[in-house]
């Protein structure tokens, strides 16, 4: 099998390469062997909220100066402002294009309210979820909470309680549902997603509107967990006109309704694009030849292997075995690739527990093009995108999301800029 291009990982830097690829007319297969990132996210696309100097960014765009004199190793700074500035631009129209209903702006970081009632800045947030602009006061009116009985993932009384100490006018409930009862049973399968199983079916509306009316009568809005409209805001929509009062969604624990929908739809766009995706495949082994790589291999395809020009390694972080730790010893484990400077074991961690942990800096360590390298020596046709990248902290600088588009969009550009010059080579040598 061969293709211009193998993406190595499907979470959101390997299928936003993916899109971005075969948005050029270039053929791309995705393997991807197991869940991602996204399926325990927020939902929220985090661009640049904090500097390694503890500094809140609100301009994320005008920090990217400041942001490469503290950290010149970031992806960020090597990639450079204006690669950065034009990607995060990219990021936002392939997002929107794929059919992603997301608000916010590269211009101002917004702050999206937790599932703990907090205030956390972001860059981009899923349409439903409850924002509120960084100098603005949330004016949603009086704000019922509803929790689901039996459901522990989610606790109004802590999201109203918070509300009320930033002066918002709010009150919690619990809305029983007979129709959950059967989940009821077994704890460990009320989860978001199931829940939403059930609340997604049009024969429960009537139950579910029933049993919230009465709670949310002097109420202007209703926060809820993000626990309907699994497959399509449809659930949604219909049980707001129902109650008559706008629904916002909070994020709950994994499994991420938020997550996965996004997930979801960028699927759905790398496949109408004529992407291939090979989902729960592994690649197993990389065969090299010389400083190219010609063909991986996966566990489904046995002897068949996946031959292609040009590589991209997505494979994620600690969380998705893109990169493997031992007790002494950290390793990229596909290829052994070179990491970035790792640490002596006993300064991996911060005592400090909210303080940034170093570990979370470590990854694959890469040319200025984000090749990756080994021994020394650049890999010439593998690019690396997304969390298994060294050189920054997504959670303490806020920059998993970006991180992961901008790389993924960079890798993608610099192999369709490839395929051009061979396009024009081939025109030159052709009488
Ligand atoms: C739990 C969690 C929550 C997060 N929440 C947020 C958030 O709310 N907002 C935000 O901005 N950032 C968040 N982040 C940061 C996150 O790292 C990025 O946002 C981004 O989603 C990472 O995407 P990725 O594609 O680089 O890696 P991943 O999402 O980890 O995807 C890597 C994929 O590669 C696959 N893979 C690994 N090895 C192989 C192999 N050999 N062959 C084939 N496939 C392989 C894995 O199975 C996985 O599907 C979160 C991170 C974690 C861990």
């Amino acid at each position: 099998m061969k293709y211009d291009t193998v993406v190595i990982g499907g979470g959101l830097a390997g299928l936003i390469c993916g899109i971005r690829l075969t948005q050029s007319g270039l053929s791309c297969t995705i393997v991807s062997a197991g869940q991602n990132a996204l399926h325990f996210s927020s939902g929220s696309l985090d661009l640049l909220t904090q500097l390694p100097n503890g500094h809140v960014v609100e301009k994320p765009l005008t920090a990217l100066d400041e942001l490469s004199e503290q950290a010149p190793t970031h992806p960020y700074s090597r990639l450079g402002k204006l690669e950065v500035i034009k990607l995060t631009h990219l990021a936002e129209t392939l997002l929107q294009q794929s059919g992603m209903k997301l608000k916010g702006s590269s211009d101002e970081n917004h702050y999206r309210i937790t599932p703990l009632g907090h205030k956390r800045s972001t860059w981009l947030s899923p349409e439903f979820v409850p924002t509120v602009g960084l100098h603005q006061k949330m004016n949603k009116g009086k704000i019922a909470v509803v929790g689901i009985e039996g459901f522990l993932d989610f606790q109004p009384q802590m999201v109203s309680a918070e509300l009320q100490r930033e002066g918002i006018p709010a009150s919690a409930h619990y809305v029983h549902l007979p129709l959950l009862d059967r989940l009821r049973e077994n704890p460990s399968e009320f989860r978001a997603i199931n829940v939403a199983r059930w609340l997604d079916r049009p024969e429960n509306m009537a139950q579910i509107v029933a049993e919230i009316a009465p709670l949310i009568a002097d109420a202007d809005t209703i926060f809820m967990p993000a626990c309907i409209g699994l497959d399509s805001e449809e659930p949604l929509l219909e049980l707001q006109k129902q109650l008559g009062k706008p629904i916002y969604l909070l994020p709950t624990l994994p499994p991420s309704l938020l997550g996965i929908r996004l997930h979801e739809t960028l699927l759905r766009q790398f496949r109408r694009q004529g992407g291939i995706i090979m989902p729960g495949d592994k690649v197993t082994s990389v065969n090299c030849v010389g400083s190219c790589i010609e063909s991986v291999t996966t566990r489904n395809h046995g002897d068949i292997s996946l031959k292609a020009s040009q590589f991209v390694l997505a494979t994620g972080s600690f969380f998705n075995n893109g990169l493997v730790a031992e007790f002494d010893r950290v390793y990229e484990p596909l290829m052994d690739l070179d990491l970035c400077h790792i640490p002596p074991r006993a300064q991996w961690t911060n005592k400090e527990f909210f303080a940034s942990q170093p570990y979370m800096t470590f990854g694959v360590q890469t040319d200025q093009q984000l090749r990756a390298q080994k021994d020394g020596q650049p890999i010439e046709n593998l690019y690396v995108a997304g969390a298994v990248l060294g050189g920054f902290d997504p959670l303490t600088e806020g920059c998993g999301a970006g991180v992961s588009l901008i790389s993924g969009l960079h890798a993608a550009g610099e192999i369709i800029r490839y395929f051009e010059q061979q396009k024009a080579l081939q025109a030159e040598v052709t009488p």
